[in-house]
């Protein structure tokens, strides 16, 4: 993408005063999606669903799946109930972005998720927010209730015949829960274990019925292609991965923070341009781009990289939540693979052996190389573990875990040895 990102105004999180007001929302077009889509040019759920996959609206949970797409696996309404469930439990370690449309434009997000309601004849939406995000949690409450209070959530919705309840509940800190089907069973008051697919959702979901899991910055998407259409969407940003993006920029930044912008902007102009560069005018070393599962890259990597899906897995990455961690040349590869090591270790349910043996040992070796206790033959054994670890258990927790620990170590291997203080005075 040229530098024409620059002059791009947000649409996600604008700069509106009192836009998580219904009434500031409604004065600034809110709620004109649902009403073109239910009252003014009375859309079937199909045609919604037709124009939402048109637009590859790619889930921004990190999956990166088309939401249309995924909305056309649920089955013919049979006259039972169906669900919605959205996923707000944002807790990889540098993903930070849905709380601010929770906390900024939250109507924007209930609007999308009515919208997708209706074109999948859902009964029930039930949003799922972090329970760390306690503050956020009242302040997305106060939205729905006014949302209700001016009928666009409740019975008979504008005056329709489709009548649909959200309901707010929340997590108690545990991240396998935004892993979608743990999610599901935290939803049905069970301990959130994730489960065993298939079935997948779509057939057998929230109480055994059909239910659909989407982002909240997914959702908060499709409103903007109701208003403006499949094409206007597929022509902003990067072919592959179209429509805006909240990127989360943290790390060794100058001004870090969430930034809307479209996708596909040069990795470089994020970190230097928007985000103010690196602290205190050191080199950039590394960058993790989308939460701490998806693969570090090291600065020489990054020449000609934009924050699309393509550009980033030719690069050896991932496009992931779009959060980007950045490091500096101060900081001890060692050290930050150790602490995300910790966090999947800590945050595994236990379930499967490979997982949560997998996890403890890469801590457990991680560590050892960190007090300078480790050995060269310990990395490859890191890396067996990975081998052991990745595409063998129920959910994707443990390829997460192995992720970090295998790009980490063979794109820092010199970094790594050099800590390997007994092997490194035995080859000597
Ligand atoms: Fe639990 Fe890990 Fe298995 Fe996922 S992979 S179900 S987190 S033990």
């Amino acid at each position: 993408m040229a530098s024409d990102w620059k002059s791009y105004e947000p649409i996600l999180i604008p700069d509106i005063p009192g836009l998580e007001k219904i009434d500031v929302y409604e004065e600034n077009g809110g709620y004109e999606a649902l009403k073109k889509v239910l009252q003014k040019e009375k859309w079937s759920p199909k045609e919604v669903t037709k124009e939402v996959k048109a637009a590859n609206i790619r889930g921004r949970g990190g999956a990166g799946f088309n939401a249309g797409l995924k909305w056309s696996f649920m089955p013919e309404p049979d006259g039972g109930p169906r669900f919605l469930a959205c996923n707000g439990d944002e807790s990889e370690p540098g993903t930070f972005k849905d709380r601010k449309i929770f906390e900024y434009n939250p109507h924007l997000f209930i609007e999308g998720a009515v919208i997708a309601a209706y074109a999948m004849s859902i009964t029930t939406i039930y949003v799922y927010i972090r329970g760390e995000y306690i503050s956020w949690v009242d302040m997305f409450q106060k939205a729905v209730d006014d949302a209700y209070d001016k009928g666009y959530l409740g019975e008979n919705i504008l005056g329709t015949d489709y009548s649909v309840d959200l309901e707010v509940t929340y997590g108690a800190g545990a991240y396998i829960c935004g892993e979608e089907t743990a999610m599901l069973e935290s939803l049905e008051g069970k301990r959130g274990y994730p489960r065993v697919k298939p079935p997948f959702p779509a057939q057998k979901g929230l109480w055994g019925r059909p239910t659909t899991i989407n982002n909240i910055e997914t959702l908060s998407n499709v409103p903007l292609v109701i208003n403006r259409g499949a094409d206007w969407y597929t022509g902003v940003g990067a072919e592959d991965h179209p429509g805006p993006v909240l990127y989360g920029i943290s790390g060794h930044v100058n001004q870090p923070g969430v930034y809307e912008y479209p996708s596909g902007v040069p990795v470089m102009d994020l970190i230097n341009d928007v985000a103010g560069g690196i602290r205190g005018g050191k080199e950039l070393k590394a960058l993790i781009p989308g939460g701490s599962s998806t693969p570090v890259l090291r600065a020489d990597q990054l020449e000609g990289v934009t924050m699309n899906a393509e550009s980033l897995r030719e690069a050896g990455s991932m496009m992931g939540t779009a959060g980007m961690v950045v490091m500096d040349e101060d900081t001890d590869m060692v050290d930050v693979l150790w602490r995300i090591a910790h966090f999947y270790h800590h945050e595994s349910c236990g379930q499967c052996t490979p997982c949560r043996e997998g996890t403890g040992w890469l801590e457990k070796v991680l560590i050892k190389i960190k007090n300078g206790e480790g050995e060269i033959k310990d990395l490859d054994l890191l890396l067996d573990l990975t081998n052991q670890m990745e595409g063998r258990t129920i959910c994707a927790l443990a390829d997460a875990a192995a992720w970090p620990v295998r790009h980490t170590i063979n794109r820092f291997r010199d970094e790594f040895e050099a800590k390997c203080k007994k092997s490194v005075h035995a080859v000597a």
